[in-house]
C-alpha cells in the first residue's frame, strides 16, 4: 500500500474566482460562479452540521471515483476544512477496478498537484464481475458491492474514521422513487450510517445539493472527469427514467424538487400509515386539551401554497455557524 502523504497548497479552497475581467458578461458569470460557491460550500457545512457527520480529530476518507460527484465532494470538503470550527484530515482513495482504458494517472496526477494525501487501490473486479455476470445484464450491483467491502477494508488499513461518499440530492430522491415504485418502501439514502461490517461511519455531506450544480461546479473547476462507461456497463434503466421525470419537474415547477426533499426531513408519522413510527393501536383520548392535537378537520393549506422556502424560523448555533462560515468572510456567505 502506497500512502502519500503531501500538504495541500491555499488554493485548495476551491471557493475563489478568477481575477474580475472588464466586460458585462464575464462579470456576471463570474457573480454566479461566486454564488454558487457559496452555496454548495453552505449546504454541504451544513449537512456536517445536521447529521453530526465530522467530529474533532476524524480522518475523513473520501471516495474518489473520477466522476464530477466525487470531485466536487472532494473540492469543497478541502475547503471547508480550512475554516471549519474542528481539525480533521482528508485522505482520498481510489479503487483501481482494472476496466479497460482506465487512466490510472489521471486522480494520482490531479491529487498531488491540490497536495492531497491519496491512496490508490488496485484490485481488478472488472474481471470478477465480467465472469460471474451475464452478458448484457446490469453490473452493477455487484460491482458496488465488490467495491463497498474493498473499501471498507481499506478505510481500516488507514485508520479513516469517517467514509465520504459523493451521492446528492438527486441520488437520494431518485431512490426514495425507485423504492416506492418498485419496492414499496419510502427509503432513501441515509445521509449518515454504520457501515453494514459494524465497524465504520460513512457519511453523504453531499445530501443537500443538487446535482445540476455538481456539473456546473465541475465544469468551472474543469476536474479531469473519467467517464463511468468504460466498464461497458448501463445505468439502471428506471433509475434514468426517473432522473428525467425530476429534472422536467423541476423545469415546470421550480421549488418542487426542494420542497420535496425539505418534506423527507420534516416526517408527521401521525399522518402516514406506518404502524411501526406510530402508535395507532394504543390512542386513546387523553381528556386533556392539546392545541396542537386535532387536525382531523382542517385543510392543509400547505398542499396549496406556492413552492418557497421553509416558514420555519431556524436556530443557528455558533458551532453551525462556523461550519456556515459565517464568520469566514464573503467566500462563504
Ligand atoms: S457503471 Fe461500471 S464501474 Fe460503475 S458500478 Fe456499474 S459496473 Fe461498476
Amino acid at each position: 500500500m502506497t500512502v502519500t502523504l503531501q500538504s495541500a497548497p491555499n488554493s485548495a479552497s476551491g471557493d475563489q474566482v478568477n481575477a474580475p475581467s472588464s466586460n458585462t458578461s464575464d462579470r456576471k458569470a463570474e457573480f454566479e460562479i461566486n454564488k454558487l460557491s457559496k452555496r454548495l460550500h453552505r449546504q454541504v457545512g451544513q449537512a456536517i452540521t445536521d447529521y453530526k457527520m465530522i467530529d474533532a480529530g476524524d480522518k475523513v476518507m473520501v471516495c474518489l471515483s473520477g466522476g464530477k460527484d466525487s470531485f466536487a465532494l472532494l473540492d469543497i470538503l478541502l475547503g471547508l476544512k480550512l475554516r471549519a470550527p474542528v481539525p480533521f484530515d482528508i485522505v482520498a482513495v481510489n479503487l483501481d477496478q482494472k476496466q479497460p482504458g482506465f487512466p490510472a494517472e489521471v486522480l494520482p496526477d490531479y491529487l498531488r498537484s491540490r497536495g492531497v494525501p491519496f491512496h490508490i487501490e488496485t484490485r481488478d473486479t472488472y474481471s470478477t464481475v465480467k465472469r460471474l455476470i451475464p452478458e448484457g445484464k446490469t453490473m452493477c450491483s455487484l460491482c458496488s458491492r465488490l467495491r463497498r467491502g474493498i473499501l471498507y477494508r481499506v478505510a481500516g488499513e488507514l485508520g479513516a474514521t469517517k467514509i465520504a461518499l459523493g451521492h446528492h440530492r438527486d441520488d437520494f430522491l431518485g431512490t426514495i422513487f425507485l423504492n416506492m415504485f418498485f419496492g414499496g418502501k419510502l427509503k432513501g439514502m441515509p445521509p449518515k450510517l454504520v457501515s453494514d461490517d459494524g465497524r465504520h461511519t460513512v457519511i453523504r455531506p453531499l445530501a443537500y445539493v443538487a446535482e445540476t450544480d455538481l456539473e456546473r461546479w465541475a465544469d468551472h473547476r474543469q476536474f479531469p472527469i473519467i467517464p463511468c462507461s468504460l466498464c461497458g456497463s448501463q445505468e439502471n434503466l428506471q433509475r434514468v427514467l426517473i432522473k428525467q421525470m425530476l429534472r422536467e419537474w423541476d423545469q415546470k415547477y421550480p421549488g418542487r424538487i426542494d420542497n420535496m426533499h425539505r418534506a423527507f426531513a420534516n416526517v408527521v408519522p401521525s399522518h402516514l400509515l406506518d404502524r411501526q413510527l406510530f402508535a395507532f393501536e394504543t390512542l386513546l383520548p387523553t381528556g386533556q386539551p392539546d392545541a396542537d392535537g386535532d387536525h382531523a378537520f382542517d385543510e392543509d393549506e400547505s398542499a396549496c401554497a406556492p413552492a418557497t422556502g421553509s416558514a420555519e424560523p431556524i436556530t443557528i448555533n455558533p458551532v453551525q455557524l462556523a461550519w456556515l462560515g459565517k464568520d469566514a468572510g464573503p467566500a462563504l456567505g
